[in-house]
């Protein structure tokens, strides 16, 4: 018998139907004798649908009401499934972040959990009861207010809740059946990961792939709770296939290279003819840091006598018309002869634990893309990553072309 966190996405609980079909899955567990925390998101669009009608009521609304209002999307699906599970026999209660408590930071719309009351879920399960618990939503440690954890939160709610009842493994159920080497829209023979190590999955959502709310994984390395992506729309008496997100000593076979990851929310600024001297880097950076603005790859071409140089970076697509506001007000200071900025760019990235023992990883890279006649306008490497930045126009031969040199389409 075990203990087992599981989580339900928008697309399993869009419809009543759904919801059964996750009833289902839990049936399947509980038969197995497991104790069972059971996070849901709210149905397919309806947080969207709440966003919209915030934006709609006031341009910029009050965040505590704005997060008032996008929490009640999982409610509603945590009480729809306790009520079906119900009906199937299955003892369930629902639950909100305020009951349990769930308590976050005050950073509404981005809160971050900081406590979790297991006791109340734990009691539950003593009583044999199934625990329905709304993600995405917890209650502000001194205001009282609900907070909701930012889009894509409930799947930091399923871990947070796994870590906090020392789950076995947490399950989250998505419309995919796990991770795959890269997004097989673009590279329809990407393959699906049987299991993964907590960095590179933290690599692979930071850089872009969208399966795991970040936080999620970080989450799940810092408090190492095994997880396991897998599909609710598998037979829920089936095979179970996912990939598992686990510690590195688990998994035996490694790749150099284990998955290629891209983000076309990239914009890249260039500023020319800056002073080559002392200070310059500091000018440029600090107003965008004090903004709040990321940057994230940097490039300063060497200079020549002349004293000056450019320096180009890349700061999200949503910081990119803030960010040259920014450097308009500052150039006083800054001192460039002009500003040229570029959205339409897209950052490709290969990561795998491999790369710490192996050299000339992205050098090869290098090479292939050049013999598919792509520029490469930046690059930045960590231990275990590398990354390119793009014309936008190349996203899938780039991708197609490093999954290939990877080893990767082969089964
Ligand atoms: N319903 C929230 C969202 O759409 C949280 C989640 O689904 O994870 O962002
Ligand atoms: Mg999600």
């Amino acid at each position: 018998m075990a203990r087992l966190g599981m989580k339900f996405g928008g697309t399993s609980v869009a419809n009543i139907d759904r919801i059964r079909n996750v009833a289902r899955h839990i049936a399947r567990e509980r038969g197995e004798g497991h104790d069972l925390a059971v996070v849901v998101s709210a149905m397919a669009g309806k947080t969207n649908e709440l966003a919209g009608w915030c934006e709609e009521a006031a341009k910029l609304c009050d965040r505590r009401e704005y997060d008032a209002v996008l929490a009640s999307g999982e409610q509603v699906t945590a009480g729809l499934l306790a009520i079906v599970l119900q009906e199937r026999g299955i003892p369930a209660r629902s639950w909100q972040g305020w009951q349990i408590p769930i308590l976050t930071s005050n950073a509404h719309g981005s809160a971050r959990i900081e406590h979790i009351g297991a006791a109340a879920i734990l009691n539950g399960f003593a009583r044999g009861e199934v625990a329905v618990i709304a993600g995405f939503q917890g209650l502000h440690k001194e205001s009282g207010r609900i907070a909701t954890l930012g889009r894509g939160g409930s799947d930091t709610s399923a871990v947070a809740i796994a870590a906090a009842i020392e789950a076995d493994r947490c399950d989250i159920y998505t419309d995919v059946d796990g991770v795959y080497t890269t997004d097989p829209r673009i590279v329809p023979k990407a393959k699906r990961l049987d299991r993964i190590a907590f960095e590179e999955m933290l690599e692979m959502a930071s850089l872009g792939a969208k399966v795991l709310q970040v936080r999620s994984v970080e989450l799940a390395m810092v408090h190492k709770v095994k997880t396991f992506v897998r599909s609710s729309f598998d037979d829920p008496g089936g095979l179970k296939k996912g990939t598992l997100i686990c510690g590195e000593e688990d998994i035996v076979e490694n790749q150099v290279v284990t998955g290629i990851a891209f983000s076309r929310d990239e914009a890249q600024i260039t500023l020319r003819r800056v002073a080559d001297s002392p200070g310059i880097a500091a000018a440029i950076f600090i107003p965008l840091a004090e903004a709040n603005i990321n940057v994230d790859m940097i490039i300063q071409v060497a200079s020549e006598d002349s004293g000056v140089t450019d320096i180009t970076f890349t700061v999200s697509a949503a910081d990119f018309a803030r960010a040259q506001t920014i450097l308009f007000k500052a150039q006083p200071q800054i001192g460039f002869s002009s500003l040229h900025g570029a959205s339409d760019v897209v950052k490709i990235s290969a990561i795998g634990v491999g790369m710490r023992s192996h050299a000339g990883v992205a050098a090869l890279a290098f090479k292939a893309l050049a013999e598919k006649g792509i520029n490469i306008r930046a690059i930045t490497t960590s231990e275990i990553k590398f990354s390119v930045l793009i014309e936008a126009a190349y996203t899938e031969l780039a991708v197609r072309t490093l999954h290939t040199l990877y080893g990767l389409d082969k089964a």
